[in-house]
C-alpha cells in the first residue's frame, strides 16, 4: 500500500469498479485523476466530486500521461486506444483492477475463469468455502468490485474471484492460491482480435502460480491444456475422466465417491462439470464433508443460469435467461436426460442457428417468441420437431406447459439477447419465473 503514497495515478473508467479503485488509491495516499472517454452519468459525477478526485471527461487526452506514474484501467477499455498505446511506448505501468486488489491485501485468492460457467462455479465455490475455518468473500461479476473486497479483507481470509479475459490481460503479479480455467470457446473476439490472444489472456491466470498451488483445468479441452505452464501439476476434471469425474452416476474425487449426480440440486451436464471443478478448487481447504454434501444438495444455481425452479406441476422448470448465444443454449440443451420443451428467441442479430441442430436430440417441442421466433420455428420444423412462434413469453409459458408431460423439462434458454422486449436478461428471467408461478397457481 505504501507504494501508492504520492504516486500520480490515472484511473481510466468511472463505472463502479473505477470509482472504487479511485477511492482506494486516494485513501492510500495517491494523487488520483479519473478519466473517461464519454461523459459520466450524473451519479458517477457526484460520486467523483464527493471523493474530491480530479476528473477529466469526454476524451482521453495524451497530455494526461505527462503527469502520470501509473495507470489503473477498467478491464473493458481496449489496449488499442491511443492513450494506452502511448503509455505502453513510454513504459508507464498499466494495472487492472484485479492486480490492484491483489496488491492491496494479504488475503488468499481463489480465481475462476473460462468461456462459460464462471459465475456458477464462483458462487458454488463461495458457498462451499463458507463451511471452512477462514472468512470468505466473493468478488467480481456477482459480488462487489475486487478492490472494495480486498481493501476490507484480512490476512488469512479467502477471496473467491470471477475473472474475465479482459481482466486477465493486464495481470503481472496476481498470484492466486487456487485457480480454474473451466473451458475455452470463441468469445469476445471483437476485443481480443483473435482466438489465440483471447485464450492466452485466460492463460495469464496461471503465470505466477507454483507447484504447491492448486491448478484446475478441464482435461479434455485441448485449448485449455495448452495454457497450463509445464512446471505446474494440474488437477483435471471432466465428465468421463480426470481427477474429478463421474463414475456409475457418482461424482468421484480422486477415486472417492462424493454424491450421486441425481442428488445435485444443479441441473445439466455442464453444471456437473462446474461442480467437479469446484470440488477440486476447494479440496486444499479441508471443508467438512457434511457441509459439502449439504451445499451440493441445495445449491440450485445462480439466478438465470440454468437456475432450477424445482418441480412445477410435475415438470422440472429451468430459467437459463443468461444464455444469450448459441453456445450457452447448446450447453443447456445437451445437459438434460429427459424430453425438453425449449423456450427460446429474442433479439434478432442475424446469428446462424444451424449449429444448434446437434443439441436438439432431446427437444420435444420448440416454443419461440420475440423477433427471432419465426426462424426458430423454421429450424424446428426442418428437424421434424413440433414448433410454435408466439409474440411474447406471456403466450410462450402456458403453451410450454400444454406441450409437456409430467417429468419433462421446461427450459427457457433463449440463445438470443433480450433487448427486443426487455432491458436486461435478468428482467426477462424474472418475467419467466413470474409467469411460471402464475400458471402453477391457476392450474393446481
Ligand atoms: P459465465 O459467468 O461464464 O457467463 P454462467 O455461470 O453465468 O457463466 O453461465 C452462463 C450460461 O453458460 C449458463 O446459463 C449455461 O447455459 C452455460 N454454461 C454454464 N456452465 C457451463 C459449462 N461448464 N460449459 C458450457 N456452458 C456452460
Amino acid at each position: 500500500q505504501q507504494q501508492w503514497n504520492d504516486k500520480r495515478v490515472l484511473v481510466l473508467g468511472a463505472a463502479r469498479s473505477g470509482i472504487a479503485a479511485a477511492a482506494y488509491l486516494r485513501n492510500v495516499g495517491a494523487n488520483v485523476t479519473i478519466n473517461t472517454g464519454s461523459e459520466p452519468s450524473t451519479e458517477e459525477r457526484m460520486k467523483i466530486e464527493a471523493l474530491g478526485i480530479n476528473g477529466v471527461f469526454g476524451a482521453h487526452p495524451l497530455e494526461l500521461l505527462d503527469t502520470t506514474d501509473v495507470i489503473v484501467k477498467n478491464p473493458g477499455i481496449p489496449y488499442h486506444i491511443p492513450l494506452l498505446q502511448t503509455a505502453l511506448e513510454r513504459k508507464i505501468p498499466i494495472y487492472t483492477e484485479v492486480e490492484l486488489a491483489y496488491l492491496a491485501t494479504d488475503a488468499k485468492f481463489v480465481a475462476i475463469t473460462g468461456s462459460n460457467g464462471k459465475t456458477t462455479t464462483t458462487t458454488l465455490v463461495h458457498e462451499l468455502l463458507k463451511g471452512g475455518s477462514r472468512p470468505v468473500h466473493v468478488a467480481g461479476n456477482i459480488g462487489f468490485p475486487a478492490i472494495e473486497v480486498a481493501s476490507k479483507a484480512k490476512q488469512g481470509d479467502i477471496i473467491v474471484i470471477e475473472l474475465s479475459s479482459f481482466q486477465l490481460m493486464g495481470v503481472e503479479q496476481f498470484h492466486p492460491q487456487a485457480a480454474a480455467l473451466l473451458n475455452l470457446s470463441p468469445a469476445h473476439l471483437d476485443y481480443h482480435g483473435d482466438f489465440e490472444s483471447y485464450a492466452d489472456a485466460k492463460g495469464n491466470l496461471f503465470r505466477n502460480m507454483t507447484a504447491t498451488d492448486r491448478v484446475v483445468v478441464k482435461g479434455s479441452d485441448t485449448e485449455v491444456m495448452k495454457r497450463v505452464p509445464a512446471d505446474l501439476d494440474a488437477s483435471t476434471f471432466g465428465y468421463d475422466s480426470g481427477d474429478a469425474h463421474v463414475t456409475d452416476g457418482w461424482i468421484t474425487l480422486h477415486g472417492k465417491r462424493v454424491i450421486r449426480v441425481e442428488d445435485l440440486a444443479l441441473g445439466g451436464a455442464h453444471n456437473v462439470e462446474n461442480v467437479l471443478a469446484a470440488l477440486l478448487l476447494v479440496e486444499p481447504f479441508d471443508i467438512p464433508a457434511e457441509h459439502i454434501d449439504r451445499v451440493l444438495r441445495t445449491f440450485g444455481g445462480v439466478a438465470h443460469r440454468t437456475e432450477s425452479l424445482g418441480q412445477v406441476l410435475g415438470r422440472r422448470v429451468y430459467n437459463d435467461s443468461k444464455a444469450t448465444n448459441n453456445v450457452a443454449a447448446e450447453a443447456a440443451l445437451s445437459g438434460f436426460d429427459a424430453p425438453i420443451i425449449w423456450v427460446c428467441g429474442g433479439l434478432e442479430r442475424g446469428a446462424e442457428l444451424d449449429s444448434l441442430i446437434p443439441a436438439l436430440g432431446r427437444v420435444k417441442a420448440i416454443i419461440s417468441y420475440g423477433e427471432t421466433a419465426g426462424r426458430f420455428q423454421a429450424l424446428g420444423e426442418a428437424e421434424q420437431i413440433p414448433s410454435f412462434a408466439v409474440d411474447t413469453l406471456d403466450a410462450a409459458v402456458p403453451l410450454a406447459f400444454e406441450q409437456s408431460a409430467p417429468d419433462d423439462v421446461i427450459l427457457l434458454s433463449p440463445a438470443c439477447a433480450s433487448w427486443d422486449q426487455y432491458k436486461t436478461f435478468e428482467e426477462r428471467g424474472e418475467h419467466f419465473v413470474r409467469l411460471v408461478h402464475a400458471y402453477e397457481e391457476a392450474n393446481r
